[in-house]
């Protein structure tokens, strides 16, 4: 009887995996027609300085799925990875990003998430490149986060990326930190601009000494480099608190905003305050 139920077990397990396999080439097959259709369009999550200043905005990508709603990259990206399609997802992600920010007030940076698939493809300097020609997006608003992933395999490579487009005046920031392999030595390596605390990390401040001790030594770090933080997953006040105290100087999360359609920051993003934009008059002619 024992063995009667595990088979059973393990019968019921096998079409849950055979499910889950389905599943996912069925997302695969819909995700090729995403960008055509449409289905696919992009969140805004503010990124403040400790002082509460909001001094740009992460892009964040979600898929409306036809019937399933709103999908997650968490869901969907790896998949994308997998099958190659990051790389016209990723080039559309930027695209519309950049076009999004360059309508932006000057003070306004965008950050846009770079998969190691797309960071790898021989294009990405001249996509990014091109982006900027044609939305005119000043090169120093736009920051470009990578995580370690990138650097893992062919790094001699990755670092001839990252040297192409810091060449382009873009800023790069290393996502995540904290989660992969070695990082401290990618930090000797490359100059990033940017290093992101994980919100693994973030989570536990407060609540778990080791975490507190953790993101001190980075943001430690991080001042000795002279490369500013920006602690991601700030949820509560006492964290704030905490990494005001621990000298971080940026924030992004839940506590400072949530990402979603850049038209719910139309306050911040709103032209009006740009005096840098051509003035337009009544009847549409410059003055
Ligand atoms: P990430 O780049 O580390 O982005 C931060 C993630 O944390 C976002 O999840 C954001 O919504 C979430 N988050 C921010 N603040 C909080 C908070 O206070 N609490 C909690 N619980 N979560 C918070 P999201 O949008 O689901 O994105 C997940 C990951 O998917 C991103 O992690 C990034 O690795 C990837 N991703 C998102 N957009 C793109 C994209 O355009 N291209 C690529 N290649 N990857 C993307
Ligand atoms: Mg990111
Ligand atoms: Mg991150
Ligand atoms: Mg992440």
């Amino acid at each position: 009887r024992a063995k009667a139920e595990g088979r059973g077990r393990f019968c019921a397990f096998n079409s849950r995996m055979d499910r889950r396999m389905h599943d996912r080439r069925v997302l695969q097959q819909d995700l090729r027609h995403a960008i055509k259709r449409g289905e696919l369009m992009l969140h805004y999550q503010p990124q403040a300085a400790v002082t509460g200043e909001i001094f740009g905005f992460e892009a964040l990508l979600r898929w409306h799925h036809p019937t399933r709603g709103l999908i997650t990259p968490d869901e969907f990206v790896p998949l994308a990875e997998e099958s190659g399609q990051i790389v016209e997802i990723g080039r559309w992600v930027l695209n519309e990003a950049g076009r999004e920010a360059a309508s932006w007030p000057n003070r306004l940076k965008i950050a846009i998430n770079i998969s190691p698939i797309q960071f790898r493809q021989d294009s990405l300097v001249s996509d990014v490149h091109t982006m900027l020609l044609e939305t005119g997006l000043s090169a120093d608003r736009l920051e470009l986060e990578v995580t370690e992933g990138v650097l893992v395999q062919d790094f001699a490579r990755a670092l001839q990326i990252l040297r192409g487009l810091k060449a382009l005046g873009v800023r790069i920031a290393m996502d995540d930190f904290g989660t992969g392999y070695s990082s401290l030595s990618y930090l000797q390596s490359f100059p990033f601009d940017t290093i992101k605390i994980d919100r693994s990390f973030t989570s536990k401040l407060v609540a778990d000494s080791s975490a507190d001790e953790i993101v001190r030594a980075v943001i430690g770090l991080g001042r000795g480099l002279n490369i500013p933080i920006v602690a991601e997953g700030v949820e509560t006040e006492e964290q704030r608190a905490f990494l005001e105290d621990a000298q971080c100087q940026n924030l992004q999360g839940h506590l400072i905003g949530r990402a979603g359609p850049i038209a719910q920051y139309a306050g911040l993003t709103g032209a009006e305050d740009n005096p840098s934009l051509p003035q337009i008059d009544t009847d549409g002619f410059h003055v």
